[in-house]
């Protein structure tokens, strides 16, 4: 099943307690797009400038993912900055540079338009829908992430975009800044009335938690001895989750939790290294490993 991902590539730089780097490859379309790709294949949507080299453009090479859709504009690529602190809880934004970004109008190649399962990376809600409406056949899942920026400062467009959305893939501060409600059960009804019929929190080392319906599901974060680089987990998780279920054909409630699981191995896998490199050198074999080991790590008797 085709799997469309719209969102940043980007460059960016990255500070964690364990090392530095001024200039790597990353952006929530890079990351997702990889994770998926080890699932499905994955049509990309996004812009990058002329610093874009096709030395850059190899890691989407012999994955399954299409870039037909990757715009090459002139000027600069989206640049994002970020450093963590000494545990990796938190994160500080030191510079977003949006570049090319800034007149970004995503246009879908004609063999994009009938994907049946769509991700919407954290991008300005307008831009979100904007490729929505180039879609001939209605999808069969629509998912979205957004942030803390897009809440505060585009409201009534998000929720005009959260409408077409039948999953929400947020983290906890954003479900309950998004809901004002506290409590993630009471935020997840609240954000039911506003279109989605899932809600994805992602919540970094306590794991994730899915409401769907009136069933909850929650998966561990997979226990980790090195962490080395948080950048992209929740774009990994999601790039798991969605190419699971694209692999899979099917939306119910039993592969919603197997896409929760592999949405949990990619997050993990991502965080080992810096950057992409982790994700860069896995194999399929490894994610197999890992999901039994989920498997076990989650198993008990009554
Ligand atoms: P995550 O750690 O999953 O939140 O994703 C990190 C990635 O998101 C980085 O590689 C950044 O390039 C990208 N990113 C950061 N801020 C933004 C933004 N405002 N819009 C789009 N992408 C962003």
């Amino acid at each position: 099943m085709s799997l469309l991902v719209v969102g940043s590539v980007a460059f960016d730089a990255l500070e964690t307690p364990f090392g530095k780097v001024e200039r790597t490859l990353g952006g929530a379309a890079t990351y997702f797009s990889i994770a998926a790709s080890f699932f499905t294949r994955v049509n990309l949507v996004g812009v990058v400038g002329e610093d874009f080299t096709p030395g850059d453009a190899a890691i989407f090479r012999g994955r399954g993912i299409d870039v037909a859709g990757l715009e090459h504009a002139p000027g600069k690529t989206f640049f994002w900055a970020g450093r963590y602190s000494d545990h990796l809880n938190d994160r500080i934004t030191l510079a977003t540079e949006l570049n090319v970004f800034a007149k970004f109008n995503p246009k879908l190649p004609a063999a994009y338009r009938d994907s049946a399962y769509i991700f919407l990376a954290n991008i300005d809600p307008t831009l979100q829908r904007a490729v929505l409406a180039q879609v001939r056949r209605r999808p069969r899942l629509v998912a979205l992430d957004t942030m803390n920026y897009w809440i505060e400062r585009t409201p009534v467009e998000l929720r005009q975009t959260l409408k077409h959305a039948q999953v929400l893939m947020i983290n906890d501060t954003e479900t309950r800044q998004l809901s004002s409600e506290h409590n993630l059960l009471r935020a997840a009804r609240h954000i039911f009335r506003l279109g989605p019929r899932t809600l994805v929190i992602k919540r970094g080392e306590h794991g994730a938690m899915m409401v769907h319906r009136d069933s909850v599901f929650c998966v561990p974060a997979f226990p980790l001895e090195e962490v080395h680089d948080p950048t992209g987990a929740g774009d990994s998780f999601a790039g798991g989750f969605m190419g699971y279920l694209a692999k899979a054909g099917r939306v119910n409630d039993a592969t919603l939790r197997q896409a929760m699981v592999y949405g949990s191995v990619m997050g993990s896998f991502a965080v080992e290294r810096f950057g992409l490199d982790r994700l860069r050198a896995l194999t399929r074999r490894e994610i197999a490993a890992r999901a039994r080991h989920f498997h076990r790590l989650t198993q008990f008797q009554l």
